[in-house]
């Protein structure tokens, strides 16, 4: 039996080759977990249920769904087929490592062997330490580390496997509206997307290096969804990096993905808590005021031009670009003063590739309070970031159409144009300068 998880293809999948490595026929799984399925909003549910619809066309219909708790569904479909062994590609994260260790237990009792084969990373958390065994809390020594780990090569794909039937108790694919236009959630298209990304010639992996950080150029490879829900491995994608700076930065970029995994695993409380406790005695702004501000902040309507189309562009694709996150994230842990873990729960709700170890220490980054973060004085000053990175305004004008009539780079700064601020947009909510002060101020305190 081979249980599906965040592995949801058929091609360079260890674990499934280890399962049918082992029997005739490989009956495989899917438990529809309300822990795991409640907090993933509509976007990372609809993808979800695509891909399993994806899935189980390639099986000839032959994937079976169920709706439980994992602890209890796993060794009973396992019985009532009688499996030899439950096959899975490890988690690694605070839930899901549980879970199994609960799970590998109740089999136990049956006798039938839980077996771990690969996980959704190039190299699993825990094996890349220091001399001493400690584990890295700093990104470059880590990436160095994992170079030299280095990975296996791509797992062949199957020509066929003899799926089993199951006559139980089973769940169909949920149906689920999503909030935002979403990728195709297929293999195929995880395949297609990747070709793009390594074929393109005005940008794609040649280019990476330089022009990842266009905002309106979209230039990145746009994988994470499909990272996200194994639709792909990343081992696939680092076989076909070719050479030159912009396949080693895109790598680069790879291996923050296996750090952050690597980070959580080791502290997983970290995905709620400050990764550095100094940090739970910094005073967030809380109350009617505060709400209101986020409020605007998720809307994008601050009236700071790229954080409010970073925003709007969460919500119409479920997806944002990296240095958006970043922006998006210090306005509303440094301009607004609102505590990191409500703007990552708001992500969580709306990203389509949303995942606990990049998302969480992704704002902890920003935050100040992660590995390697970003020291909490450096606050990114919204207009000199969108004229940076979004040099003419085109970023702005495609998420937001009140400013679409103002032409250039002057749309960062709507408040100065002759006619004032476009009708339906807003005012600047606070004012950043005011706003890093009052932040360093509370640095300050902080440190005592
Ligand atoms: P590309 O630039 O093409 O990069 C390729 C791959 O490398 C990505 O798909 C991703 O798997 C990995 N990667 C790139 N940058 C990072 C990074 N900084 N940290 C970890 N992995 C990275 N990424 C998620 O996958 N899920 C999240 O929930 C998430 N939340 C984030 C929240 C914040 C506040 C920040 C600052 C970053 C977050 N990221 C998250 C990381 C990054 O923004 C996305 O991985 C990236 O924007 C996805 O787009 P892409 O596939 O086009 O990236």
């Amino acid at each position: 039996m081979i249980w599906f998880r965040r592995d949801l293809r058929l091609g360079d999948h260890p674990a499934l080759l280890a399962a049918r490595g082992e029997a005739d026929e490989v009956l495989g799984l899917f438990v529809l977990d309300d822990a795991l399925w409640g907090p993933s909003g509509p976007n990372r549910r609809a993808f979800l249920a695509a891909a399993l619809r994806d899935l189980s066309e390639r099986m000839n219909g032959r994937l079976v769904v169920v709706h439980g708790d994992p602890v209890t569904e796993v060794p009973r479909v396992a019985r009532a087929v009688q499996a030899t062994g439950v096959h899975v590609s490890a988690d690694y994260g605070p839930y899901g490592a549980q879970r199994d260790e609960r799970i590998a237990k109740a089999l136990e009792t049956v006798d039938v062997p839980f077996v771990r084969t690969g996980s959704p990373y190039a190299v699993a958390p825990g094996r890349v330490t220091k001399d001493d065994g400690t584990p890295f809390k700093v990104f470059t020594p880590f990436s160095k580390r994992w170079i030299a780990h280095g990975w296996r090569a791509p797992a062949t794909t199957p020509r066929s496997v003899s799926w089993a039937s199951f006559d139980g108790r089973t769940h169909a694919v949920p149906e689920v509206d999503p909030d935002a236009a979403l990728p195709a959630a297929t293999e195929a298209a995880a395949k297609k997307r990747w070709k793009q990304f390594l074929d393109s010639s005005d940008g794609g992996v040649q280019h990476y290096a330089t022009l990842r950080n266009d905002l309106a150029g979209d230039r990145t490879s746009r994988m994470s969804p499909y990272l996200k829900w194994g639709l792909v491995h990343p081992r696939t994608l680092l076989a076909d990096l070719p050479s030159g700076q912009g396949a080693h930065t895109y790598r680069n970029e790879l291996c923050w993905r296996e750090f952050y995994a690597d980070v959580l695993w080791h502290a997983p409380s970290s995905a709620r808590s400050n990764w550095n406790d100094s940090y739970d005695a910094m005073r967030w702004d809380t109350g009617r005021d505060a709400d209101a501000r986020f409020a605007a902040w998720a809307a994008g309507r601050t009236g700071y031009p790229v954080i409010d189309a970073a925003m709007r562009q969460l919500l119409a694709e479920g997806w944002m670009h990296n240095r958006a996150r970043m922006l998006v994230a210090s306005f509303l842990v440094k301009d607004l003063h609102v505590d990191w873990r409500r703007g990552a729960r708001h992500f969580m709700q709306h990203l389509v590739d949303g995942d606990l170890a990049s998302n969480q220490h992704g704002w902890q980054w920003t935050a100040g309070s992660g590995t390697d973060a970003s020291p909490f004085f450096r606050v990114f000053n919204p207009v000199g970031q969108g004229r940076k990175f979004d040099q003419d305004g085109d970023y702005v004008r495609r998420y937001v159409p009140e400013l679409r009539a103002v032409a250039g780079a002057s749309v960062h700064e709507p408040w100065t144009l002759p006619g004032g601020v476009p009708p339906g947009y807003p005012e600047p909510i606070v004012d950043h300068a005011e706003e890093r002060q009052d932040a360093l101020e509370r640095y300050q305190a902080m440190k005592g």
